[in-house]
């Protein structure tokens, strides 16, 4: 039986991924120290033989002992609003994590991914956005620290493999979405979502005509495992590529919550980018990968478990 770390375990996607590993036949660890994740995300497989959960902070050393095939590397505050609270640790996790989790991956003959972001691109100046483009990124934004993480991950990424000899792999993750996000996470789908479901006006950045395109959290797992088994070292994109304004998604999460609230305008966060949309050819050739799940029913699902999860919370 393959067994895999999974860093970051207890969070939105990094509990998708353990699921889908133990899926497919492996034996799963979920490390995570839990700043921005949720032993919930987890409960329903603590009680498994084939799956265990460590709590440590993986930018100190990771002990690790048994065999070990791969390492996904997950950990990392996602959403804009909890790395500005956690700049240092998001830069730490994405530096001297990324390097413990290569180290190890080198130790032990494993193959790495990391989970890279559309972040990389920053505001974008080419639009969609290919892998090819190098991006347009403040170091001195509050997203730098996130951004400038994950490009250095990138890099020493790349250098573990041509320096070692590291089977690496790099997905650049676009918006992802769906159950087990945390709903105070300032994310927008959540955050649009528990004002929605509490009977409070949505609350748009700016006039709302920046673009995002979101991609449902089983589609993303998918593209990530055949990446993961495929041979490609260069990053991918991950990502749905169907683009709607900030706007036109708070009507949608309206119509999917049933809600007549209004939404109300504030102002558009510092280096918030005005476009984003993954070009998805290399992912569609090299993987036969491309979304399945349309945002009316991604959003339907979604919805339902942040519904279950607020009654968890009122209970
Ligand atoms: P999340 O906050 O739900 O999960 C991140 C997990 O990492 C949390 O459980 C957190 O406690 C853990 N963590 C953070 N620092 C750690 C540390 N030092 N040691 C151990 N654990 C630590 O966020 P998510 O959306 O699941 O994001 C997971 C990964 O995917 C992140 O690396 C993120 O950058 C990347 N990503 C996500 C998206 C998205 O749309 N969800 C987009 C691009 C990239
Ligand atoms: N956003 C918003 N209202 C919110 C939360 C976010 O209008 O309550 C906007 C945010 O400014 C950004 C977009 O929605 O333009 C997506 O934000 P998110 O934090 O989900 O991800 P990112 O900006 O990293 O793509």
């Amino acid at each position: 039986m393959p067994r895999a770390l999974v860093t970051g375990g207890a969070g939105f996607l990094g509990s998708h991924l353990c699921e889908k590993l133990l899926e497919n036949g492996w034996e799963v660890v979920a490390m995570d120290n839990l700043i921005t994740g949720d032993l919930r995300n987890i409960a329903h497989l603590m009680e498994r033989p084939d799956f265990e959960f460590r709590r440590h902070d993986v930018s100190q050393y990771i002990h690790l002992s048994g065999p070990l095939d791969g390492v996904f590397h997950f950990a990392s505050p996602a959403s804009p609003v909890d790395y500005i609270q956690v700049p240092i640790q998001t830069m730490k996790v994405g530096a001297q994590g990324t390097h413990n989790c290569l180290g190890l991956a080198l130790a032990r003959n494993a193959r790495f991914l990391l989970a890279s972001t559309s972040e990389v691109y920053g505001d974008p100046l080419e639009h969609p956005q290919k892998e090819t483009y190098n991006g347009n990124v403040s170091t001195l934004t509050t997203r730098g620290v996130y951004d400038e993480a994950k490009r250095y991950a990138e890099a020493l990424t790349m250098a573990y493999h041509r320096h070692h000899g590291v089977e690496t792999r790099i997905v650049r993750i676009f918006n992802t979405y769906g159950p087990r996000m945390r709903l105070d996470d300032g994310r927008v789908l959540p955050d649009f979502a528990r004002r929605a479901l509490s009977g409070q006006p949505l609350r748009v950045h700016g006039d709302g005509s920046q673009t995002r395109s979101f991609c449902y959290v089983d589609d993303l797992i998918e593209g990530i495992w055949r990446l993961f088994q495929s041979d490609e070292v260069l990053p991918v994109n991950i990502g749905n590529p169907h683009e709607i304004t900030i706007l036109e998604f708070a009507e949608h999460v309206q119509r999917a919550v049933g809600s007549e609230l209004p939404i109300e305008f504030g102002e558009l966060p510092e280096g918030d980018p005005k476009k984003r949309q993954p070009d998805i050819t290399k992912a569609r050739t090299l993987l036969g990968w491309e979304p399945k799940v349309g945002l009316e029913e991604g959003l339907k699902r979604a919805i339902e478990s942040f519904r279950e999860r607020l009654s968890e919370t009122v209970s």
